[in-house]
């Protein structure tokens, strides 16, 4: 999420700032700001909401700023709207300390609280507020001393540059879990969240690992650790053109959201982890008010309708009430029955989709309550939502959804587990297991994108394929939905999900010699049943590609191929088994040399009708 850039320097420093963020322009951003220091101005501080543009234009790109030392950010949001106000830079109550920060602080509300314990006012609504705060109350002449004292208090992910007004050459540093890199120059240098903030000016850096401290001056660059000791680091050397360090080195934006997304369910999951049970704090649902819900209807569009059917699954299995998936764009026109007693759960990455918008809009006539799962705070459907429940899967710039997917699918889970517990539908014991899956599962996802060579070897074998079929059952078939939309999306290659036992119905008549099956069969008391239906499509001279999990060996039997992936429990099986998908569309759209990022006739937020 979001962009950091520092400087300290002889040179002005914000023409440079304004240059290294329009350069971390494509990891998205609602907002942008910049804090620079003059012995003579003082701590200048310019944001405003929307495009750098903006903030550009009301700078004259800087040329009329003094000062040889500052900070700049491109913000996205997760904690308070887009608003000049909420934009970063954040300064503490007497103006001492300008922090820009890219995470989550995940004990930020606690950390409010005790600062408005002690007369601090907070101007805005973000959560890095307090971290500027906060080294203003400890700081008691020391910067690193206030920062490590800070830092031993936040819980979660950061990113952070800092400048005091007290040390007007001074710049300080310091990541966990979010990017920074340290870029070094000959009478400068400079922080960044990435690589082609810095690359006109230098193209030797410092890889910073988590709570190293660094001390940032014209001619010097000290890394420290949380005990003062001083660390050596190594010199890395940038050889990069500059396209390819957009994309942290990966040749598509795809890829490395693929490869993103332990950490983005990571984000998503463990802020709302506590104690071993889940906490909604975004939800104002009662008790009350869940046990009056008689019917959930999930809407939504594309990928996000595919997590909608995850979710009938879901829902019904652990809540017992009934549950409709359906697309925005049918709900909206047919009158659908929806009342105060329907709750409505939106699904939408952008938070911006012009059809769920609508949809959202004709339940909340009707009198039912809005429950949103969205990526982008602020967004219309969060804003026009009872309830938002935000995923952290930071900004996704490929058009084909893989990382944002992920992580409404953990959020649907954690949803599922929270109802159907405040509905006492849960044993301690079920409730114990479901969180333990959902602790592991970012790591299991690691795991399983450690298989991605084979994936690459299978699709290299099918890449000219011209009609592909994914069928499964239950959540399988949700997952073969995905599967499927991801393969037609960006390779272009006719391909139908299709409910396994639905096959012999009638599609089974466009199996032919050859023809690529992808039989999904991850869930354990179908497997066998999933397996008569592989048999099915064999008879008919197709070729099958089974996806299952480690201990079903068996599947090799009947498939010509298999993938396997870690086991968890069964409703949380679709995250593991959608990465081979997502890697196997991927793979084959590269092979036949697809505009991956960008598909034909494809939008990323589609916010027309
Ligand atoms: N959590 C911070 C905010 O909402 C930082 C977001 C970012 O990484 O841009 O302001």
């Amino acid at each position: 999420m979001c962009g950091i850039v520092g400087y300290v320097g002889f040179d002005p420093a914000t023409p440079i700032l304004l240059k290294g963020l329009e350069k971390l322009e494509y990891r998205g951003y609602d907002s942008a700001g910049v804090a620079v220091y003059d012995e003579k101005d003082g701590l200048r501080i310019e944001k405003a909401k929307g495009k750098l543009r903006v903030l550009c234009e009301k700078l004259h790109d800087g040329k009329d700023v003094n000062g040889t030392i500052g900070i700049g950010h491109t913000r996205w949001a997760t904690h308070g709207a887009p608003s000049d106000i909420n934009s970063h830079p954040q300064v503490s109550d007497h103006g001492k300390f300008a922090v820009v920060h890219n995470g989550i602080i995940e004990n930020y509300l606690t950390l409010k609280e005790f600062l408005l314990g002690k007369g601090i006012t907070f101007v805005s609504e973000t959560d890095t507020e307090v971290i500027a705060q906060l080294l203003e109350y400890y700081y008691e002449g020391n910067i690193f001393s206030a920062l490590v004292k800070v830092l031993q208090k936040l819980e979660g992910s950061y990113a952070l540059g800092v400048i005091c007004t007290d040390a007007p050459n001074e710049l300080y540093a310091v990541r966990k879990d979010s990017p920074l890199i340290v870029g070094l120059g000959k009478g400068e240098n400079f922080i960044a969240s990435d690589v082609p903030a810095i690359l006109s000016k230098t193209r030797d850096i410092y890889r910073l690992k988590d709570q190293e401290i660094v001390k940032l001056t014209r001619n010097q660059v000290e890394v420290l650790n949380m005990d003062g000791a001083r660390i050596e680091k190594e010199k890395v050397h940038i050889d990069w053109d500059v396209n390819a360090a957009e994309k942290g080195g990966y040749e598509h934006f795809m890829f490395k959201e693929i490869m993103e997304q332990p950490k983005a369910l990571r984000d998503t999951i463990s802020p709302r982890l506590r104690d071993g049970r889940i906490v909604l704090d975004d939800i104002t649902l009662t008790r009350e008010q869940v046990e009056k819900i008689r019917r959930i209807c999930v809407v939504a569009c594309g990928s996000a309708y595919h997590v909608g059917m995850v979710a009938k699954y879901t829902l019904e299995k652990l809540t017992r009430i009934p549950v409709e998936a359906e697309v925005a764009s049918e709900l909206r026109y047919r009158d659908p029955i929806i009342d105060k007693s329907t709750l409505v759960i939106v699904v939408s990455q952008s938070g911006e989709t012009a059809d769920t918008l609508a949809a959202l809009r004709e339940a909340k006539k009707r009198g039912a309550r809005v429950l949103s799962i969205v990526n982008v705070v602020g967004s219309s459907i969060a804003n026009e939502s009872d309830d938002v429940i935000y995923t952290w899967a930071g900004p996704e710039i490929a058009v084909a959804t893989t990382k944002a997917y992920s992580t409404q699918l953990a959020v649907v889970y954690m949803i599922a587990i929270y109802l159907a517990d405040l509905l006492g539908k849960l044993s301690p014991e079920e409730y114990e297991n479901y969180i333990q899956c959902l602790q592991k599962l970012p790591e299991q996802v690691e795991d399983a994108l450690k298989d991605k060579e084979s994936i690459q070897y299978f699709a290299s074998k099918y890449f000219n394929a011209k009609d592909i079929f994914f069928i499964g059952r239950n959540l399988d078939y949700a997952l073969s939905m995905e599967g499927s939309l991801k393969l037609k999306e960006i390779s272009y290659i006719h391909s139908e999900a299709y409910a396994a036992g639905e096959l012999k119905h009638g599609t089974i008549s466009l199996i032919e010699n050859g023809t690529l099956v992808v039989a999904l069969a991850t869930i354990d008391s179908l497997f066998e049943k999933i397996m008569s239906n592989v048999k099915e499509v064999k008879a008919r001279g197709a070729y099958v590609l089974g996806v299952t999990t480690r201990e079903h060996t068996a599947i090799q039997s009947e498939a010509d191929y298999a993938f396997y992936v870690p086991k968890t429990c069964e409703m949380m099986q679709p995250s593991l088994a959608v990465i081979p998908l997502q890697l196997f569309a991927y793979y084959v759209a590269a092979m036949k040399g697809c505009d991956i990022d960008k598909p034909r006739n494809l939008a990323k937020s589609v916010t027309v009708e």
